[in-house]
């Protein structure tokens, strides 16, 4: 079986940690300066592992097999958040890396092939998966003229600022992949409270946001009575109190919703408010229970409407992401190979964060590998992993690649 190089792999983890590093944390969004210097070490770093390395036209990374197919396409994302973590997207990258490498130096394994990734924009600076979504087709000439970051940069004058205007862009190519793997930290705390050492993802949540919107009439706060206001924010609270009140008896064990964003117009002291937002996000595996919020929002929504003061007006936020299971195939494997190496500290879990491995899947067999994050912490320059646990987690993931492509051997 092959073996990973632990020090090896470490080294080029904290390499690319210093790429954008500020204090513990990592500063690198997609197409920033910080991101393409790391974009560009990457593309070196897959061609010193013998990989035929290229940078697409929308930032991917891609480090190609010379090998001939069935290959793996193997790793994650090295843009973060902007204040994020050092191995959020970054771990699963460096493990696409080094299980190639690993792979490729065990006369056992050196005729597989691994395909090492680095998407662009999992983040969300400019669009969620941006890269993978590019890789697997679902971005249109039409959804890629309207983005821009949340400073009003459009994509193309940001593609065109990283030197990658008229760059081609890389997509499926037909026959050559077995499947996608990606390695994540889990960036939740249940690995650690749990005492296990990997995760192996069965369902990548599905989630739904709702826009709420309130109308009444904007009046003054001393001489409107208040019988005869129609006061939005009032309706904002009823309904945010009830959303707390109703959910809690249709969900299950993994749902989560979060009213992130509330706003009140026009926001003084003295005017009863006139119109309301407020946004409302829920997640689960299970599209039985996204289905059954929708219609207790619906419930909601006409109950408010009934008194007759203000008005409120459900709409869909965004496109639904459905739950999205993961290949029982691929996760077969990735279970033997835990539990050679973590005999009994394993289990499959979903994942609660959304990820490339999500779109990809809608093209590619696709699998998940966590490994668990100190403290549960994520999304902030705390993040961090056991160096030991990091080292498990890709030998675990390069003894199931071995094992994937082993048994597709033509
Ligand atoms: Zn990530």
């Amino acid at each position: 079986m092959p073996q990973i190089d632990g020090e090896r792999l470490l080294g080029d983890l904290a390499a690319l940690r210093g790429i954008g590093a500020s204090g513990p944390g990592v500063v690198r969004p997609a197409f920033g300066a910080r991101d393409m210097e790391a974009r560009h070490w990457l593309a070196d770093r897959f061609e010193a592992a013998g990989l035929e390395a290229s940078i697409d036209g929308v930032g991917n990374v891609v480090g190609r097999s010379r090998n001939s197919g069935p290959a793996l396409l193997i790793g994650s994302h090295s843009d973060t958040q902007p204040t994020g973590g050092w191995l959020d997207g970054a771990l699963g990258v460096i493990y696409g890396l080094e299980v190639a490498r690993a792979l490729a130096e065990d006369a056992g394994s050196r005729d597989l092939a691994v395909d090492a990734v680095s998407w662009q924009d999992e983040e969300s600076r400019f669009l969620g998966c941006l890269g993978s979504r590019s890789f697997c087709g679902l971005l249109t000439a039409e959804i890629e003229q309207g983005i821009s970051d949340g400073d009003g940069v459009a994509l193309a004058d940001a593609i065109a600022e990283a030197g990658l205007e008229g760059v081609a862009r890389l997509g499926l190519e037909e026959g050559r992949y077995l499947g996608f793997l990606e390695a994540h930290i889990e960036q939740g705390p249940q690995l650690e409270d749990d005492g296990k050492l990997i995760g192996i993802v069965d369902t990548i949540v599905g989630l739904r946001g709702i826009d709420m919107t309130f109308e009444g009439q904007q009046n003054h706060a001393g001489t409107t009575m208040m019988a005869g206001r129609k006061d939005a924010a009032t309706a904002l609270f009823e309904f945010a109190h009830r959303v707390n009140e109703e959910f809690p008896k249709a969900m299950a064990e993994r749902t989560v919703w979060t009213m992130g964003r509330a706003v009140l117009e026009p926001g003084a002291v003295s005017i009863v408010p006139g119109r309301a937002e407020l946004s409302l996000q829920f997640r689960d595996v299970s599209t039985a229970v996204l289905d059954g919020f929708e219609e207790i929002v619906d419930g909601l929504v006409a109950d408010i409407n009934a008194k007759g003061k203000a008005t409120a007006t459900a709409r869909r936020s965004r496109t639904p992401i459905a739950p999205t299971e993961m290949d029982p195939g691929l996760r077969a494997h990735l279970m033997r190979a835990a539990e050679t190496h973590a005999a009994g500290k394993w289990v499959e879990m979903p994942s609660g964060a959304f990820h490339d491995a999500g779109i990809v899947s809608g093209v590619l067999p696709s699998a998940m590998l966590f490994i668990p994050s100190i403290g549960g912490i994520s999304h902030d320059f705390a993040e961090d992993s056991h160096g030991t646990d990091i080292v498990l987690g890709c030998q675990v993931l390069a003894d199931a690649a071995a094992s994937m492509l082993a048994s597709a051997r033509p």
